[in-house]
């Protein structure tokens, strides 16, 4: 799929799982002030797309396109 294409696993910073191991999560742009990144959307592993959703971290797109995740205070 195009996805795992473009970003050939988890997008995460750090995270090694493959595409294969990965969901396709999309970015809300919403929550981003109104910014898109080049597709809205990305793979990202159980592990993170559950972070991605979760309400207590925030989701830091960098500049490569890859993510962190930072609990929110
Ligand atoms: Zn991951």
């Amino acid at each position: 799929m195009a996805l795992g294409l473009r970003d050939g696993g988890c997008t995460a910073r750090g995270c090694e799982t493959s595409a294969s191991g990965c969901h396709a999560h999309h970015d809300d742009p919403w929550s981003r002030g109104g910014l898109t990144d080049l597709a809205n959307g990305r793979l990202l592993c159980p592990r993170h797309h559950r972070l991605a959703h979760d309400a207590t971290y925030a989701m830091t797109i960098h500049a490569d396109n890859t993510v962190s995740f930072t609990r929110r205070t």
